[in-house]
């Protein structure tokens, strides 16, 4: 059985029944909350050390509620005590790009669709790596996407236009970041100037592989680390990309607390944008399942480390996405429907745990998350 089939993709609620078909598609559907294992609202003393910002491109509510549904009613988002809105609109327009909204996380201005790390008059802002950098801190990118493509490089790129694909490579070579996975190497080894950025990275410091994230042998954390794994973007859950972005986020979340300065980690789960613009509940729901599983490992990293503050958002929401019930109105039939192939305009919700999450909490421009997270590192540091 396959309840995930085009073009309608519908879950029949029958109330206290699970029913299993293939393991990655079970439904178990309840009526009742009680699953929930979100913890009471402690208000943190600790100071922040690490932050890891996980961005799911593309995420709205109706997103959330789906990776429950159809995740055995359960998911890592019930784990948060704090959660907010955040307004995504851009300078230049009410719906906003990945580019301009990554741009407010990363440097905390708004600016123009399609800017990276520049104000709308195209001047170059500071990005909080290089903020951060100065003070010791560490700092890594992981997407599914390319890692050129507009939400990592908003970390460290300053680039007018997000399409300039070979010219972000090249600022990625001298950026301050210290740990990268993600696909598009063609950016950096096909390129229309003949460089061979590879090379240029390890001469920088970096140990560099196109082939895979280690397996059996440890890394040495001493290097700084890239990981290039697909000429552009990765392939799609569906395809079989497996555990690439849980895997890659332990692994830099290993290799970067062994700063004790602290580090700033930031995950994208960049294909849950993609099922959107497809209207592709499968793939949609597929990348959101793997998403939650990441923000699962930031969480127990977090649990037991003490001064690390997670913090789950995203940039905007893509295809107008709801959970409607079916064409007769059955309530207990869900029928997920997109009004767009575009983004919407919608607030996003914002989830954080650890030290200080609670000022993540209300209503706020999607700039705020710069704002809060620039003041927690510089707070720990005293500067
Ligand atoms: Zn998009």
């Amino acid at each position: 059985m396959n309840f995930l089939h085009k073009p309608f993709l519908i879950i029949v609620l029958f109330i206290g029944i699970s029913f299993s078909c293939n393991p990655q598609k079970d439904i178990t559907v309840s009526t009742t909350t009680t699953t929930s294992t979100s913890t009471p609202k402690v208000i943190s003393t600790k100071k922040v050390k690490n932050i890891i910002l996980l961005i799911g491109d593309g995420m709205g509510l109706s997103q959330v509620s789906a990776s429950q549904f159809y995740n055995k009613n359960k998911s890592n988002f019930e784990r948060f005590p704090v959660i907010g809105l955040s307004k995504t609109s851009s300078a230049s327009d009410l719906i906003t790009d990945s580019a301009a909204g990554a741009t407010a996380f990363a440097s905390g201005i708004k600016t123009y669709n399609g800017a990276l790390g520049v104000n709308t008059d195209t001047t170059a802002v500071k990005t909080i790596v290089e903020e951060i950098s100065k003070i010791g801190i560490s700092t890594g990118i992981i997407s599914t996407s390319s890692i050129v493509h507009a939400t990592p490089a908003a970390f460290y790129t300053h680039t007018k236009k997000r399409s300039m694909y070979e010219d972000i490579a090249l600022q990625l070579v001298s950026s301050d970041i210290d740990f990268f996975a993600g696909g598009g190497v063609k950016f950096f080894n096909d390129r229309k100037d003949k460089r061979d950025l590879i090379s240029e990275l390890e001469k920088n410091g970096f140990s560099v592989s196109t082939e895979s994230l280690p397996t059996n042998t440890k890394p040495i954390f001493s290097n700084k680390q890239g990981y290039l794994l697909a000429p552009n973007g990765m392939p799609k859950m569906l395809e079989g990309r497996g555990d690439f972005l849980s895997e890659a986020t332990k692994l830099a979340i290993e290799s970067l607390s062994s700063n004790e300065q602290g580090f700033f980690l930031m995950v994208e789960g960049s294909q849950i944008d993609w099922g959107g613009h497809d209207k592709d509940a499968d793939y949609l729901i597929s990348e959101l399942i793997d998403f939650d599983k990441t923000i699962g490992v930031a969480l127990d990293f977090a649990k037991l480390d003490g001064e690390t503050l997670v913090i789950v958002t995203a940039d905007h929401e893509t295809g107008g996405f709801t959970l409607a019930s079916d064409e007769r109105g059955d309530y207990n039939k869900i029928k997920p429907v997109f009004s767009t192939d575009g983004h919407s305009a919608t607030m996003v919700p914002v989830f954080a745990d650890g030290p200080s999450s609670e000022e993540f909490g209300g209503v706020y421009e999607n700039t705020s998350i710069y704002d809060k997270m620039k003041a927690l590192f510089f707070e720990n540091n005293n500067q």
